[in-house]
């Protein structure tokens, strides 16, 4: 069994653990980790066909000149989590995402030393969410100046301190009597989703010492060039997913790093206090307007071309549409909520917990709806 979080007591939350009380981890990930390179994306001579290494819960392969993605598998263990990568210059490297455990971030470090030797300039977490920003401890430890956008310290403050505060119970104990006391057999799935989900932030978050940037990015001085020695990435924010989001784009390749303003083969998390759900489809917008050989690495799923952005877009769609269609027949919103139905087309899509997805996204669409900016 692997020790994945090393609590202070010695006492770790191994995997086994994990995905029997995060169930809906593994459930979803053996749809969305397991996808091997779409036909088309393995014909792109940018993508390295053998990975550089692969660890099974994650591998990192080549994408491009000086640039490599890191792909989790969940399935496999829970060490990264989400996506991230690296890009490795002639006089400098950056990397991408502080990953769930400080073991994720070290694996990501030790494939960029199997690739270059050049001092590490930063490390980047696209956004504050536990998933991207637990690990960071590792590049404290090392040295490794950590940038973020300047409010994903406060928010990784506001949301992850109070839990280490309280017990499980505490945490769980409300909706678990909402689950006990739902009046349809519809609700009751979504709810015990969400106690899944849950559960498996409380173990995450309780087992590790959180560690904050230290060079916040003003998101008014962005976009911001960073000259990498023959390579330049350009770090840019959007609105959608959490209200802190930063990509890391590389214009001269056409390689997108977009953090979890795209999800791929997944439902898109939108639980977020400042998610926007206008804002995420404008931002997908401009997406889509970019080079049609644009090579975007998501937070989550398998690496994709432009028909990933196509794809996540038509689901935001459906959304949307069917969001309207209830908020017309008077449905109120904490019912619509539970009321989306997930079209044959995206059956075969994974969904991380009602309550963290289609949920909210479904009451945000309510609300925009209701104040006129739809
Ligand atoms: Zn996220």
């Amino acid at each position: 069994m692997v020790n994945i979080t090393a609590a202070p007591n010695g006492k770790g939350v191994t995997r086994r653990e994990f995905l029997a009380k995060g169930g809906t981890f593994g459930a979803v990930v053996a749809l969305s980790g397991m996808m091997p390179l779409r036909a088309a994306l393995a014909a792109d001579a940018r993508i390295a066909q053998a990975p550089l290494v692969d660890k099974g819960f994650a591998s990192v392969r080549k994408i491009g000149e000086g640039l490599y993605a890191t792909i989790s598998d969940e399935s496999k263990g829970i060490q990264t989590m989400c996506n991230g990568g690296f890009l490795a210059g002639k006089d400098a490297a950056l990397l991408i995402e502080g990953y769930v455990t400080t073991a994720g971030a070290a694996f990501q470090f030790d494939a960029l030393r199997m690739a270059s030797q050049v001092p590490v300039k930063a490390a980047l977490n696209t956004h504050y969410h536990f998933d991207h920003s637990l690990g960071n401890a590792f590049y404290g430890a090392k040295d490794i100046p950590l940038w973020a956008h300047a409010k994903v310290a406060s928010r990784m403050a506001e949301s992850y301190l109070p839990i280490q505060g309280i017990t499980k119970t505490a945490m769980t104990g409300p909706v678990e009597k909402q689950a006990k006391e739902a009046q349809s057999e519809t609700v009751r799935e979504h709810l015990q989703s969400d106690l899944g989900m849950m559960n498996a932030v409380y173990d995450l978050v309780s087992s590790t010492v959180l560690s904050m940037p230290n060079h916040p990015l003003d998101p008014a001085a962005l976009p911001l060039k960073v000259d990498l020695g023959g390579l330049e990435a350009i770090l840019e924010s959007f609105p959608g997913h959490s209200g802190t989001d930063i990509i890391v784009r590389v214009t001269a390749q056409n390689v997108v790093y977009a953090g979890d303003l795209i999800f791929n083969t997944v439902y898109p998390v939108c639980f977020d206090a400042q998610a926007t759900m206008s804002g995420w489809r404008a931002t997908l917008k401009t997406f889509a307007s970019w080079d049609k050989d644009t090579l975007f690495v998501p937070g989550h799923g398998p690496i994709c071309g432009q028909e990933g952005v196509r794809n996540l877009r038509e689901v935001f769609d459906d959304l949307a549409e069917q969001a309207e269609k209830l908020h017309k027949a008077g449905v109120p919103r904490a019912e619509a909520e539970h009321r989306y139905a997930v079209p044959e087309k995206f059956k075969s899509l994974g969904i991380y917990a009602w309550g963290f997805t289609i949920g909210p996204a479904i009451a945000k669409l309510y609300e925009e709806l209701e104040s006129g900016k739809h």
